[in-house]
C-alpha cells in the first residue's frame, strides 16, 4: 500500500520535536508497491526527495519543498543453522523492538545497541554504534530499491563500506536508494561484550561477572536512561556531533596541555571525545533561548520546547566555532540537516 499526503506536518516525525512540514509525504509498506509508485512517477529521482526513518537523527531547518519518503515495511524472516541465525528484517521495524525480540528469542549480538531510537532501515544507513558495538558488525546484506530504475538490489557488507557512523548510503549513494530490508547474522551462543567503560563499571557495581543477555540489555538501558534525554521528555537527536579523529602529532600536542583528555585508538589516528571538547569550552548545561546543551551529556543538544531548526543550527555553529578556536578541531555533525 502507498499512503500519500500533501502539505504534511513532520513535527511528529523528528525526535527533536522541531516544527517542519513538506510538500508531499509518501509512505510504502512493500517493495512491489514502492516499485509501482516509481513506475508511475518515472522522474521521481530527479525531483527533490529525502527518505526518513523514525526521524531520530534529523534537524529540519525549514519547510521541505519536495517529497519525504518513509518505509513502513515490517516483518522478520528467520533462517536458523546450528550456531547462528540469519534474520531479514523490514526497514520500517522499530530498532529497539527488534533488539528486544532478538534477546527474547536467544539471538545474540545486538544487546549493546539496545534502546537506540529509530528504525531498522536507518541502522544500516547510519551504522549505529554504542558500547563498543556497531550494526555493521552484524549486517550481512542490505536490500534497497534504486530510486532511478526501481530495481531491487542487494548490497553485501563490503559494498556497504561501513566505518564509524558511515556507510555507502550516507556517501556516494546518498539520496539514490531506499533501504527496504536488512539481513543480520546473529549468534545462538551468548558472548557478552561489556569491556566498554560505563558498561563494565555498571556490571561491577551490580556484582555481576557473567551477565545474561537480559542483564546486559537492562544495564545498557539503565545507563542510557541516566545520561540521555528520552525523546518523549526532551527533544534531541542523540549525539549531535561525531567524535573527531585527529593524527597522532595533533593529539600529543593537545594531550600536553590536557593530560586527562579521553581518547581511543582509531584506524586513521586517535579518536577524541567530542563531548569532552564541548564541555571544556564551557557549553555543558548551557541554555540559549529554547535550545541548549544537555546537562548530563555535552554531546547532546536539546529542545526545551518551541525551538526551531534554525535555533539548533545556530547553537551548533557556536559550539563548532568555540571548539575550533580552543583546540583547532572542526567538529562535524552526526545529525542530518534537511
Ligand atoms: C536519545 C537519542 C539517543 C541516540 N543514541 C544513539 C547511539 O547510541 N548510537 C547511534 O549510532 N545513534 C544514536 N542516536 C541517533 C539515531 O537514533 C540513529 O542515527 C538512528 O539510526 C536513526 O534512525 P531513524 O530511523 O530515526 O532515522 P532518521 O533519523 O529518520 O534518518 C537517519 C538517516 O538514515 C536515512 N534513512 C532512514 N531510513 C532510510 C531508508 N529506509 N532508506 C534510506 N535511507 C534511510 C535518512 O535519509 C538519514 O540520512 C540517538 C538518537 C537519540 C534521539
Amino acid at each position: 500500500m502507498i499512503s500519500r499526503f500533501n502539505n504534511y506536518n513532520l513535527t511528529h516525525h523528528n525526535t527533536f520535536g522541531l516544527p517542519a512540514s513538506c510538500d508531499f509525504f509518501v509512505e510504502y509498506d512493500s517493495v512491489p508497491d514502492f516499485q509501482a509508485f516509481l513506475r508511475e512517477n518515472p522522474d521521481f529521482a530527479q525531483t527533490p526527495h529525502f527518505h526518513i526513518g523514525g526521524g531520530s537523527n534529523l534537524v529540519f531547518t525549514d519547510h521541505y519543498r519536495g517529497t519525504i519518503l518513509h518505509s513502513a515495511i515490517k516483518g522478520k524472516e528467520v533462517n536458523e543453522s546450528a550456531d547462528d541465525v540469519l534474520i531479514k528484517v523490514g526497514a520500517g521495524e522499530d530498532w529497539d523492538g527488534f533488539v528486544e525480540w532478538c534477546v527474547e528469542h536467544g539471538y545474540y549480538g545486538l544487546e549493546n545497541l539496545s534502546f537506540i531510537p529509530g528504525e531498522v532501515g536507518a541502522s544500516a544507513v547510519q551504522n549505529i554504534g554504542a558500547y563498543g558495538v556497531e550494526a555493521g558488525d552484524f549486517i550481512v546484506e542490505v536490500e534497497a530499491v534504486c530510486l532511478s530504475t526501481g530495481e531491487l538490489q542487494t548490497f553485501d557488507v563490503q559494498a556497504c563500506k561501513y566505518a564509524y557512523r558511515h556507510s555507502v548510503f550516507k556517501a556516494e549513494l546518498s539520496g539514490k536508494y531506499a533501504v527496504t530490508h536488512v539481513v543480520f547474522r546473529l549468534s545462538k551462543v551468548f558472548k557478552p561484550n561489556y569491556t566498554y567503560g560505563a558498561l563494565q563499571a555498571t556490571m561491577v557495581a551490580k556484582g555481576i561477572d557473567a551477565p545474561t543477555a537480559q542483564q546486559l540489555r537492562a544495564a545498557v538501558i539503565e545507563i542510557r536512561n541516566a545520561k540521555l534525554p528520552h525523546p518523549s521528555v526532551l527533544g534531541s537527536a542523540g549525539s549531535f556531533f561525531m567524535n573527531p579523529v585527529v593524527d597522532e602529532a595533533m593529539f600529543l600536542d593537545i594531550q600536553k596541555a590536557y593530560p586527562q583528555i579521553p581518547h581511543y585508538a582509531a584506524p586513521q589516528g586517535v579518536k577524541i571525545s567530542a563531548g569532552w571538547l564541548i564541555e571544556q569550552c564551557g557549553w555543558k548545561g548551557k541554555r540559549v533561548g529554547n535550545v541548549g546543551v544537555y546537562d548530563k551529556q555535552a554531546l547532546v543538544l536539546v529542545n526545551y520546547g518551541g525551538a526551531s531548526g534554525k535555533d539548533v543550527k545556530d547553537l551548533s555553529l557556536r559550539i563548532v566555532a568555540d571548539v575550533k578556536e580552543k583546540f583547532g578541531i572542526e567538529l562535524r555533525p552526526e545529525a542530518n540537516f534537511i
